[in-house]
């Protein structure tokens, strides 16, 4: 073999997946085969907090955080049944604090993420996987996969420039242990393998976009904080990202259908678009285009499998999710931190083949599902869609999603609150207060909490079974325990697993309340207390959701009353030594997190 690892695409699933095998193991020989020479532009510029993790493991934070992109502290949006706008915040304005730039990857940092220019965030990642001795084979195309039933038996590779020419000196082919698909939407891999796509959804959109030079950034917060804007219109939805301090990403988003029935160019509805929207036409108003307009289909799909003999599907090869959640990078950092974990272990022979394989297919397309169901909601829950009525209601139609609030929660988590994260209670990268939070914002209701009204809290395993999941962290997969009933998973880990045992022990609420805190310090000693409450609050609706727990009411212990929202994120509460709380206390509908506060939310509940 030529190699270890060999891995089609320079993008972020590629360099992740590099980096990240290199990192933990030096001896690995991995070659990464770009067919661009980078820099290169690329849509989709706005991350979320949980992708620092990965950017923190791979050790590139700092460098991104040099870079000077704008740091994104949420999102403003028109979206829903009001003309206000709201935002999504992992952290309020009033929060950010002015900090020296470059900052440290530490305090209010850890919740806030970036709006990255793709070409230089992708080379970015590009140059660290080289630097920590990947084989960076740029300006180099795979242009066939050589292939004998379920075993990929090499790549057929050809220059697309001088520097590739330079690089393969006359190689042409290259075989390796194991083989990645990370080629984005192409999916080089995936179709030569005859892997099929689901697409779970009616989402079908195109996206229409450029550049520009001098807008006016709609927010500053603190130094180097914004948001990005994400405005509806009748017929679609414009984004509007500050990459840097003269640099904007301005998109369009519609669906293909009206796209079609327009009987319009792209150009055309592009400029509609931006000229029609007055917030829009004002933030422009003084900037000018970079005249690239560029146009992609987006449409959500999931493959059918991930893996194969010796190979695997990474970032939009393997799934995409619609843009509106901003989650594309994060599904395919992940996904790649997966697969070299996966590959890791694999090589040290000490975990069943199989089931390491299956965790990565079953992790990362529940995860990718997970997404393209919130955004399903998105859609069809936004009443500003006027000319996009019907197609809005074909989505909830398909999705079998009816928009009552609380039947939309449960059909959000129909899939199992899971994550990437084994023991968290997210709904894939979104936590339950943030899911609640937008259902609120669009429906205009309050989707009810399901501990409401009641006081008491019983573990219910009956018919489930025993099963091992992984998790994988610090380098290492660790099987752990779980609980299985239908489609749902009760992991004895982190917060599900803390739960389940102080319910073991108590089941009224507020001394179930303190053992969950109890059993917390014990099993992740440096988490964040303060957090506790409210992690236990929406780990608790999780059970309840899916049927590991039955609420009960019990005479003259007081009886929750749920009238709080969170208005974003509580990311990365476990770790090390960071208080976090995205809450603002000063919002009228902010729940407070912390003990004592706590202890105030429990006494102003009606006995
Ligand atoms: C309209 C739109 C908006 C988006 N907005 C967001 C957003 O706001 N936030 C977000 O996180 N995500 C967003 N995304 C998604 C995000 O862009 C992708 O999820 C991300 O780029 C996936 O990374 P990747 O490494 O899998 O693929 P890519 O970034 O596409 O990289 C694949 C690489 O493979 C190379 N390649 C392909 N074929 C070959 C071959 N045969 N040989 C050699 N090299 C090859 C390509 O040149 C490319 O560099 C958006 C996507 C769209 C379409």
């Amino acid at each position: 073999m030529d190699c270890d690892v060999a891995i089609i695409g320079g993008g972020p699933a590629g360099s992740t997946l590099g980096a990240l095998l290199r990192l933990y193991n030096p001896q690995l020989a991995v070659t990464i085969i770009e067919r661009e020479v980078f820099p290169r532009d690329h849509v989709g510029e706005s991350l979320l907090p949980y992708l620092m993790h990965v950017l923190a493991e791979m050790g590139v934070w700092d460098k991104i955080e040099a870079a000077d992109f704008p740091v994104k502290v949420g999102g403003q949006y028109r979206w829903g049944v009001s003309d206000d706008l709201w935002s999504l915040d992992f952290l309020t304005d009033a929060n950010f604090k002015e900090e020296p730039r470059p900052a440290r990857f530490a305090g209010q940092r850890v919740l806030t993420a970036f709006q990255v220019d793709r070409s230089k965030y992708d080379k970015i990642l590009l140059d660290h996987a080289k630097e920590l001795g990947c084989r960076l084979l740029e300006g180099v195309k795979v242009q066939a996969i050589r292939k004998d039933g379920d075993r990929v038996t090499g790549f057929e590779l050809v220059p697309t420039c001088d520097e590739g020419v330079a690089a393969l000196q006359g190689e042409k082919e290259i075989t390796a242990r194991y083989y990645v698909d990370a080629s984005g939407n192409t999916g080089m891999m995936r179709r030569a393998m005859g892997v099929e796509v689901d697409s779970p959804t009616s989402l079908r959109n195109v996206a229409i976009w450029d550049y520009w030079q001098n807008a006016e950034w709609a927010e500053r917060i603190g130094i180097g904080g914004t948001r990005i804007l994400v405005l509806s219109i009748g017929w679609g939805w414009i984004w509007f990202i500050p990459l840097g301090p003269t640099r904007t990403s301005l998109g369009l988003v519609t669906s293909a259908e009206y796209l079609k029935q327009s009987g319009k160019r792209p150009e055309e509805l592009y400029a509609e678009a931006v000229t029609s929207e007055p917030t829009i036409a004002k933030l422009t108003k003084a900037g000018h285009r970079e005249n690239i307009l560029q146009t992609t289909r987006d449409w959500s799909f999931v493959a059918a499998k991930l893996y194969g003999e010796n190979w695997f599907l990474a970032g939009d090869s393997a799934g995409f999710a619609d843009p509106i959640l901003s989650g594309g990078l994060t599904l395919a950092q992940n996904g790649a931190r997966k697969i070299a974990y996966t590959i890791l272990e694999l090589d040290r022979g000490e975990l069943d083949p199989a089931w390491l394989k299956n965790e990565f297919d079953r992790s990362q397309r529940s995860h990718i599902r997970n997404h393209i169901n919130f955004a399903d909601y998105w859609y069809s829950a936004n009443g500003h869609f006027k000319e996009l009525k019907e197609y809005c209601a074909e989505i909830a139609r398909d999705a079998g999603l009816g928009l009552e609030p609380e039947e939309a929660f449960r059909w959000m988590g129909s899939g199992g609150f899971t994550s990437d994260k084994l023991g968290e209670a997210l709904t894939g990268s979104y936590t339950i207060g943030t899911v609640k939070f937008s259902i609120n914002q669009m429906s205009g209701r309050m989707p009810r909490w399901e501990l409401d009204g009641f006081n008491s809290f019983r573990l219910n395993l009956e018919g489930a079974t025993l099963t091992r999941l992984a998790s994988y962290e610090r380098g290492r997969i660790q099987s752990i325990q779980c609980y299985v009933r239908d489609s749902h998973v009760l992991p004895n880990y982190l917060a599900f697993g803390a739960m389940a045992t102080a319910m073991r022990a108590e089941t009224e609420f507020q001394p179930l309340m303190e053992l969950f805190s109890a059993e917390m310090r014990r099993r992740v000693p440096k988490s964040d207390t303060s957090t506790h409450f409210w992690v236990g609050l929406q780990t608790l609706e999780a059970m309840i959701a899916e049927g590991w727990v039955t609420p009960e009411l019990v005479p003259r212990a007081k009886v929750l009353k749920i009238l709080v929202m969170n208005n974003g994120y509580t990311y990365g509460w476990l770790k090390e030594g960071v208080g976090l709380t995205s809450v603002d206390p000063f919002q009228p509908n902010a729940v407070v997190v912390g003990w004592d506060d706590y202890l105030k939310a429990v006494a102003s509940v009606s006995a």
